[in-house]
């Protein structure tokens, strides 16, 4: 749990100061402190210069906060002067919401370093919020006020053994682990991978290579793809023997090959467009052994794919999500290189059968789907190829897979990256509290608690949320030591244990003037920046996101001229330019997502603070500046 800034800061609220591009200052708290100018304490001296990305804790020591007297009233007195605020605080005005937490879930669930970390049965909850007892709590006799809600809650004896438990301090982070493990007892080594192929006939298209020979061949895409099932193949029969392994092609109908040694089954005509009938299908279909089984015959069935026909790319991604649904935490790597033009989810529009909108809520429907299987959807295209990557790709942003664009160089490192393992754990879900009177800004919910279904957590995933102050609460919380904020995270390990893990800690309160942008995280911002941007441009809310993109690029300006800029941290600044350059395009051109932008807004939802994928994209960026307008938006 890591939060952008030291203090939660009462007078900042995102939305507002995004929309209208002012600072929100208010200064009225300012005014009322009854002091002379040389007590008004100095901006925050600097303290994270060599540390770019310091943990959270422990909190440097703040000055005081003014205290909440009424003004003197008396007429007889000059009312109080009022400190001078442009000279204190010059660069350092917040107009960007700096209260962001982010949370690396994929080291949370990894709870094998956690063996001196406390273990208890199940927490205490309270009855109103659901927070649970935790460091923070006080208890007198058998009653427990929650420090979230204000509720009263009565503890009994059992309760109260937890409590003691519990380590007194700031911060807990406890683990709880029921007894009695689960009924549906799976062991995740048996996942599955399942290689959505298309074979429609554009995949005949050729590319020039260079031979190992040095001159110049042409092999087609769907040759490319054949290649690179086979290394891809080799590779799991080689790593991981266990993994089971299925194959479905695409083109004017959907051929199950399952593990390859049994009979395919073929679905076309009007079974393209029955989703129930496909879904049964593939759930049906005799489970595929392992690839320490199969190899062969799987690289055979692979050898001998053909191209030709039309592309019917839904059905197909539905029956291999069914495939796969049968082990949580399996894999679809789907690859194709053209739109879906028959069967569901085509988008051609040529039929009576499907509209825009049909066509958007079949892929949001199969995403849920996978999601609730605990099935990853990783897409990938080929370049030069316009496949509508905005709504295809959704089923990997849901599922948390990934979206790549590939050449006939690339189509093989991506393929095994893809159905690579990196499943830390399944059916995870978080659900992050804060005080009464906090709420999280761009997320459903208004409330102080937050809860998400994250599902599968693969290795790197790191999430981000912004939270702001009720304008009635700031007085309140200002006086107020701290604010308590808890992070419970379920989820199953891969040894099928169900973990709750609770992390709570506690920051203290002050007002934006106080703060030194100097000092502010820039990982934890420059990640935000990019979730929420790219959220926001995929939702269509392009405005929204511009605006906040410029509230964020001016804070970054704000920092910079605090303290250097360190070079990893300058690529926050680089993800920032590239969202802008796309919102601008989608704007002026008033086109929707091409392929290209919807890879790079696709990857930025997925921004994580280690990430070497962004790295790569701003390399590209680079290259492509030049060309920039006709590469990133192309008509849809
Ligand atoms: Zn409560």
């Amino acid at each position: 749990m890591e939060f952008a800034c030291s203090h939660v800061v009462c007078n900042l609220r995102s939305d507002e100061a995004a929309s209208t591009g002012v600072s929100l200052i208010e200064q009225n708290y300012d005014n009322i402190v009854p002091a002379k100018e040389q007590e008004v304490p100095p901006p925050l001296p600097p303290r994270r210069l060599r540390k770019p990305r310091p943990t959270s804790l422990p909190l440097p020591p703040l000055p005081p906060l003014p205290t909440f007297q009424c003004p003197p009233t008396k007429l007889s007195l000059p009312p109080p002067v009022p400190p001078r605020l442009d000279k204190l605080e010059g660069e350092s005005r917040l107009k960007a919401n700096v209260n962001v937490v982010s949370l690396s879930i994929g080291n949370l669930v990894n709870i094998s370093q956690a063996s001196n970390m406390p273990i208890f049965q199940s927490p205490v909850k309270c009855g109103k919020c659901g927070a649970a007892l935790s460091c923070l709590s006080s208890m007198k006799k058998n009653v427990w006020v929650c420090e979230f809600c204000g509720r009263e809650n009565s503890v009994d004896d059992s309760g109260k053994r937890v409590f003691v438990g519990q380590r007194a301090g700031e911060r807990s982070d406890d683990l709880y682990l029921p007894n009695q493990s689960d009924d549906d007892y799976q062991n995740l080594e048996n996942t599955l991978v399942v290689f959505c192929v298309d074979i429609s006939g554009s995949m005949s298209v050729t590319t020039e290579v260079t031979s190992s020979s040095g001159s110049p061949a042409y092999i087609s895409r769907l040759q490319g793809i054949q290649d690179a099932l086979q290394m891809a193949l080799s590779s799991l029969l080689q790593h991981s023997p266990h993994r089971r392994v299925a194959l479905v092609t695409f083109n004017d109908e959907v051929v199950i090959y399952g593990d390859g040694t049994g009979t395919p089954l073929t679905l076309r005509d009007w079974a393209l467009v029955d989703y129930d009938h496909i879904w049964q299908q593939g759930v049906n279909y005799p489970i595929p052994h392992c690839i320490a089984e199969t190899y062969h015959q799987l690289i055979k069935r692979v050898k001998e794919l053909m191209e030709h026909g039309a592309t019917c790319l839904g059905p197909a991604a539905l029956a291999s999500v069914a495939l796969a649904s049968r082990y949580p935490g399996s894999k679809v790597v789907l690859c194709t290189d053209g739109r879906a033009n028959i069967g569901l989810g085509e988008m051609e529009q040529t039929s009576s059968l499907s509209s825009p909108h049909l066509t958007s809520y079949f892929y949001k429907q199969l995403a849920l789907q996978a999601v609730e299987s605990g099935v990853i959807v990783s897409v990938m295209t080929f370049e030069g190829t316009d496949c509508r990557l905005a709504e295809v790709g959704r089923m990997a942003d849901t599922t948390g897979g990934r979206v790549n664009i590939v050449s006939i160089g690339t189509v093989a490192t991506e393929i095994q990256s893809a159905s690579m393992d990196n499943v830390l754990a399944t059916g995870a879900t978080l659900t992050l509290l804060a005080s009464d009177g906090v709420y999280f800004p761009y997320m459903d919910e208004s409330n102080h608690k937050l809860v998400t279904e994250i599902g599968n957590v693969t290795e790197g995933l790191e999430i981000t949320f912004q939270f702001a102050v009720k304008k009635e609460f700031n007085t309140v919380f200002l006086q107020r030591k701290a604010l308590p904020f808890q992070v419970q995270l379920i989820f199953k390990t891969r040894d099928q244990q169900r973990v709750t893990r609770i992390i709570t800690v506690q920051r203290p309160v002050t007002i934006c003037s106080r703060i030194w942008a100097g000092s502010l995280n820039m990982a934890v911002l420059g990640v935000h920046c990019a979730q929420l941007c790219a959220s926001l441009t995929m939702e269509g809310r392009v405005g929204e996101a511009q605006r906040q993109l410029k509230v964020q690029q001016d804070l970054l300006k704000q920092i910079s001229m605090q303290r250097p800029i360190q070079k990893e941290e300058s690529v926050y600044g680089n993800w920032m330019e590239t969202i802008s350059s796309i919102c601008d395009d989608i704007n002026t051109e008033s086109s929707g997502l091409s392929d290209e932008a919807a890879k790079v807004v696709y990857q930025m939802k997925r921004a994580s603070s280690v990430s070497s994928i962004i790295d790569s994209n701003t390399a590209e960026r680079q290259k492509k500046k030049t060309r920039k307008k006709k590469a990133l938006v192309e008509g849809m």
